[in-house]
């Protein structure tokens, strides 16, 4: 029993995109809680959300071999979840590394709004470091090296330059870096095809 208690759940979040793995446990209590519903592929394309008790119901009513038992309860275990409710719902800090800014930033220089090759891009202090610019989300961007070269150790508004978007801490962990080392469900893998063109990494939108 424990075991299934500890099978990984996808989590969506209300836009559908995936954004974490949970614990079954975790879900489990999301579900009862009133904090996320059970998605399942209906196989036509479609995809049925579940209640806590429409789920309860749908166990009785089609038991896995995965159901968890009690002497009184037969509940599946959830092998997608989606969120309904955000309050409360720890989020993992996105760590402030260089990868997961070339994440946020999509290998976009944020003056010139031209992709690069990350070997060609630079991270750039918007206020510079010497003038008391802090390292963190909000002043670091990626830069390439031209723009970079030009905005030397100046303000973009001394430069005359003018940031693609303003740079801001990431409320999801980039999606990529929690599906790695994760056994992958069947039915994870539209959510995850999906996430892996779609979700524009770092965005905080809706989440
Ligand atoms: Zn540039």
């Amino acid at each position: 029993m424990s075991s299934f208690l500890d099978q990984h759940v996808l989590v969506l979040n209300r836009l559908w995109q995936a954004v974490n793995i949970c614990s079954a446990k975790r879900a489990l209590t999301l579900l009862f809680e009133g904090r996320a519903q059970v998605v399942v592929n209906a196989g036509d394309g479609s995809f049925q959300t579940f209640n806590f008790n429409q789920w309860h119901d749908f166990s009785q009513q089609q038991p896995d071999p995965e159901c968890i038992h009690t002497i009184s309860f037969r509940i599946r275990v959830p092998r997608v979840i989606l969120l309904v409710i955000f309050d409360r719902v720890p989020k993992k800090e996105v760590k402030f590394t260089r990868h997961n800014i070339f994440e946020r930033d999509q290998n976009t220089c944020q003056y010139c709004g031209k992709v690069f090759d990350r070997k060609d891009l630079n991270l750039d202090h918007v206020m510079p470091r010497d003038r008391g610019g802090p390292t963190t989300w909000e002043n670091i961007v990626c830069s390439c090296i031209p723009c970079n070269t030009r905005k030397a150790n100046r303000t973009p508004s001394e430069a005359g330059m003018h940031l693609v978007r303003k740079p801001k801490r990431p409320k999801w962990r980039p999606f990529v870096q929690v599906n790695f080392g994760f056994q992958q469900h069947e039915s994870w893998k539209h959510f995850l095809d999906l996430a892996y063109w779609n979700v524009e990494l770092g965005s905080d939108a809706d989440a």
